[in-house]
This record gives structure tokens, C-alpha cells and sequence, in this order.
């Protein structure tokens, strides 16, 4: 069931979320110029989604002439053109049931309007899931070996990053502790001489 035209002065004000009003509406004349208000525009006005949607057929006092206007204004009172004929906005308009629940969406060919920004906790920052990973580490190993183990040489000292560890003993899956280092997860080797 359509909604009548009704004048445009009778609709408002309308009250957006925000508590921004809508108190009154003016256009020029598209002929003379002379300044339109509500009472000379006949036609529907609806909350959509905080949006004042506007499509009315505004009659100028002054020279006669009549055309079309519509529009969406936010919020912030800020007023677009839609670009689907007047004619089928103001149909629509009129279309949409008169009880509030309004969450239809315009189909006015301008881009959608992002959802009002919610107010959402900050996010936490992000915590590391785990240590960095340890940066590989140069290690040059002494050519002298003092023994073998498990076939394998054991080399008497290594390098590692410039510091020259010495051979300390055999740890098959042993932790190196301070000043220490584990070569192959089995030989520890102490910083130093
Ligand atoms: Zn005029």
C-alpha cells in the first residue's frame, strides 16, 4: 500500500541517531533560482538506515515551475543526489511499510554507505606466539680432532661467531649453559680457552 504525498514541511523534523535534525529542506528553482523551501515540495521522506531519504516534486512559487528532487541526507547533514529517476524513489519510498524497522537498503545506484562505525574494544595488542627463532649462527670447527664419537670426529674447539669454544665433554642431548655450546646435539663446548 503506497503512502500519499504528502508536503515535505509536514515530514519534518526528522531526527537522525546522532541527535542531528533535519528541521528544514531548500532547493533552488532549477528555473528562476528563487529558493525552494519544504512547504513548496510534495512527495516522502524516510529514515533509512540513519539516512533522511527525500523524493519530492517541488513547485515553484514564484514562476510555476515544477520538478523533481531527490536525495539522501546523513547524518552529518550532508546532502546527496540519487541518481534513479525521482519518479521510482519516491514510488519506493512511498512502498516501504510506515512502521519503523526500517533496514531496507537503497537501490538508488550510489555506492552502498558503510554501517555507522561501531564503538569496539581496542583489540589487544598482538602478543608473539612464540620467540623469535635463533639466528643462524656461524660456526667454524677446528680440523684437530681430540677423539671420535658415534664415528664422528670431535673437533677440539669451535668458532662460533668469532668466539672460540673448546671441546668440555660429551652431553648426547645435553643443554648448554652459560658460556657454553652444543654442537650436534651431543658435544658441549665452553667458551675459552
Ligand atoms: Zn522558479
Amino acid at each position: 500500500m503506497m503512502l500519499p504525498k504528502k508536503p515535505l514541511n509536514q515530514m519534518l523534523p526528522v531526527r537522525f541517531r546522532n541527535g542531528e535534525q533535519i528541521r528544514q529542506f531548500s532547493k533552488p528553482c532549477v528555473r528562476c533560482g528563487h529558493m525552494l523551501n519544504a512547504r513548496d515540495m510534495r512527495g516522502a521522506a524516510r529514515l533509512i538506515d540513519d539516512h533522511l531519504a527525500i523524493s519530492v516534486n517541488a513547485r515553484c512559487p514564484q514562476c510555476g515551475e515544477s520538478f523533481g528532487v531527490a536525495c539522501i541526507v546523513d547524518n552529518q547533514k550532508r546532502v546527496r543526489r540519487v541518481l534513479v529517476p525521482a519518479l521510482l524513489f519516491g514510488w519506493y519510498l512511498r512502498s516501504l511499510p510506515p512502521q519503523r524497522g526500517e533496514d531496507g537498503r537503497m537501490h538508488s545506484g550510489e555506492p552502498a554507505e558503510p554501517a555507522p562505525a561501531m564503538e569496539l574494544p581496542e583489540a589487544p595488542a598482538a602478543q608473539p606466539l612464540a620467540p623469535p627463532a635463533p639466528q643462524p649462527r656461524d660456526v667454524e670447527r677446528a680440523e684437530e680432532a681430540v677423539g671420535r664419537y658415534q664415528g664422528q670426529p670431535i673437533p677440539a674447539w669451535v668458532k662460533v661467531d668469532g668466539q672460540t669454544f673448546t671441546f668440555e665433554r660429551v652431553a648426547p642431548g645435553g643443554k648448554p649453559r652459560p658460556g657454553e655450546f652444543l654442537l650436534d646435539d651431543c658435544l658441549i663446548y665452553r667458551l675459552g680457552h
